[in-house]
């Protein structure tokens, strides 16, 4: 057992506790959470620690099985040349795959991330996976745009899901994105997921292109389709309307889902996916360091937040992003959102993110009972209690 306290204790559902004491089992499960008013008074058994503790971080997005691409291509291509790049790039030896996955997992543990909704597109990271310190949740994209494809995409899907299951991995099988997935493939997706109940993620709206191929059927996705993957595309009838309102009504609406990157999002597409979907089912997950790695831009993060919509982060994966660490997605956010506080930022960076993934019974949020994990801050700016550039985390348990 043991009793640990720092100036401030944030617990990842926007409450705080100055100078409070956290008293855990030796496994980190929390057995009692102490308000002591902000006056701690000297003892031996409480640790001190200065700066903030926050719970584990979650990650709601991530692709390990690319780690091997970091540093691969230059940052501002754009979304269609990058597209085309990692399909070039993504394969090679499963030696070279599996060191960099190994040391993209750790590099995670080392930056507090306690959880991870990690895509897979196939089963080359599993073990890696099954043998972490972090809980994954595996969500495996099935891929097909073409309609001819579907049957042999959604059967790929199922048999890692199938040796997924086997090694003990959660995991559930989900769209890659609106231009990569046939309707016929979608609904597949939806059947499966209407009689298991599972997690859905889908990429959505990170480019102007995809937006524009369900507008008008023109643009460079269109393009991409046609000349970089040689799809046929005669058959695909455009729908006149954004590609988030084109597909969301193929996708159950009581399944949990994450919607990641959201970066041409605006206040019609939100009006229609409140409308679309039951209250509390969705999540926007930002990726801001991939975004501004790719495209140099960000999702308008004040549009979401003023919408009162649940909000998580990711990392994306080292294709797009220079470390897979929470706390500089949070800078990020900061920076952009100046008026967020850090209790809310908190909450996206760990309780929204379990609570997408199902995860709120043990992380996600300093409670008694859970075992989520803590952080400590260090390096912030206390009297206003923002982060500075060189703000740390270092992970107490
Ligand atoms: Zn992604």
């Amino acid at each position: 057992m043991r009793k640990i306290s720092a100036h401030l204790i944030l617990d990842g559902r926007d409450r705080c506790y100055p100078k409070g004491i956290l008293t855990l089992e030796d496994d980190g499960t929390i057995l009692d959470i102490e308000d002591t008013g902000g006056v701690l008074h000297e003892s031996a058994e409480v640790e001190f620690f200065s700066g903030i503790l926050v719970p584990g971080f979650v990650n709601a997005h991530c692709h390990l099985e690319l780690s091997h691409l970091e540093g691969a291509f230059p940052e501002g291509m754009g979304m269609v040349p990058f597209l085309k790049k990692v399909v070039e790039g993504r394969d090679a030896e499963l030696s070279v795959i599996w060191k960099a996955a190994e040391r993209a997992d750790l590099l995670m543990h080392k930056n507090g991330i306690v959880a991870v909704g990690d895509i897979s597109n196939g089963t080359n990271s599993f073990e890696i996976k099954r043998d972490s310190k972090i809980k994954y949740h595996t969500f495996i994209e099935a891929l097909g745009f073409s309609p001819d494809r579907a049957a042999k995409a959604f059967g790929w899907a199922k048999n890692c899901l199938e040796v997924g299951q086997n090694l003990g991995l959660t995991s559930s099988i989900v769209p890659h994105s609106p231009y990569s997935v046939s309707e016929t493939l979608f609904r597949a997706i939806a059947a499966e997921a209407k009689e298991t109940g599972s997690i859905l993620s889908i990429h959505s709206q990170e480019s102007t292109g995809e937006d524009e191929l369900y507008r008008s059927g023109t643009g460079e996705m269109i393009g991409h389709l046609r000349n970089n993957l040689s799809i046929e595309t005669t058959f695909f009838q455009p729908t006149g309307k954004n590609s988030i309102e084109s597909i969301l009504g193929y996708l159950p609406s009581q399944n949990n889902l994450l919607l990641i990157h959201n970066l041409y999002t605006d206040q019609a597409d939100i009006d229609f996916i409140k409308s679309a979907r039951e209250p509390g089912k969705t999540w926007f997950a930002l990726c801001p360091l991939s975004n501004l790695y790719i495209q140099n831009k960000l999702p308008d993060i004040d549009l979401l937040r003023n919408n009162a919509l649940k909000i998580c982060l990711g990392t994306d994966s080292l294709v797009s992003n220079h470390q897979l660490s929470i706390l500089e997605e949070m800078k990020i956010i900061q920076n952009a959102c100046p008026e967020i506080t850090l209790g809310e930022l908190t909450t996206w960076a760990t309780y929204n993110g379990a609570n997408a993934l199902n995860m709120v019974d043990w992380a996600g949020s300093i409670e008694v009972g859970k075992h989520p994990g803590i952080n400590l801050l260090t390096g912030m700016d206390m009297g206003l209690e923002k982060l500075l550039p060189g703000t740390r985390v270092r992970k107490i348990c």
